[in-house]
């Protein structure tokens, strides 16, 4: 088996409101670190981008361009901001009206950007959903040019966040399904390295 180069991103991202306060979200970052644990064991070298570091998206995107050229898969495990807020105060904002509006701006897609550039690496992205979740995925799969996405249903019953268990269908851009029904995540994390490994073999 060839030794591949795998950068993983993992992890929410941190847009800062100002010196004091952010918008984040839910992800705890256990996918990615599951998958960078996966290909280590396979014998890959992994870069993994995010846990710990408190990356704002444009600061992610940063890191991952830089590490893009040398990579032959990039998993976005990520959940990257979709907005950041478009000033970033240098000073605590003081409380004074009894409203205040947050203006937010779009963060640029950088699992699409890499997706548009991906020659014969293999890209990989994932989808949280929920509603719709093959309908939304597999237009994300194929917006974004992915090889293959791996897409999670949040429901009231079903929290995924932090939880070592869960419920993932992955779709190829052949078109084929397999969903991975209560199981680990490194479960889900060995299953999305052997598909790169699949990928990878006949590129
Ligand atoms: O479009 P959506 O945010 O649902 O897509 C999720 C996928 O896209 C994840 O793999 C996530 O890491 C990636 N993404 C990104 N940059 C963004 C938003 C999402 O790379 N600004």
């Amino acid at each position: 088996m060839t030794r591949l180069s795998i950068l993983i991103t993992a992890g929410p991202t941190r847009e800062a409101i100002d010196p004091v306060r952010f918008i984040s979200n839910r992800s705890t970052g256990a996918m990615g670190k599951a998958i960078a644990k996966a290909a280590r064991k396979k014998g890959h070298r992994v870069i993994l981008i995010g846990p710990g570091e408190n990356l704002s998206a444009l600061n992610m995107r940063k890191k991952v361009l830089k590490n893009f050229t040398a990579a032959d898969a990039v998993v976005m495990a990520a959940a990257v901001a979709d907005y950041r807020p478009q000033r970033q105060s240098a000073r605590k904002i003081k409380k004074s009206a009894a409203k205040m509006v947050l203006k937010l701006i779009k963060n640029p897609d950088i699992l699409s950007e890499i997706g548009h550039k991906k020659e014969n690496r293999v890209i990989v992205g994932f989808a949280l959903e929920t509603e719709n979740l093959y309908k939304n995925a597999a237009e994300k799969l194929k917006k974004k040019n992915l090889d293959f996405i791996v897409a999670n249903q949040l429901t009231k019953k079903h929290n995924v966040f932090g939880r070592n268990k869960t419920s993932v269908l992955i779709i190829d851009k052949a078109g084929s399904r397999k969903l991975l029904k209560n199981v680990s995540k490194d479960k889900v994390a060995e299953e999305i390295i052997k598909k790169i490994e699949e990928i990878r073999s006949k590129n």
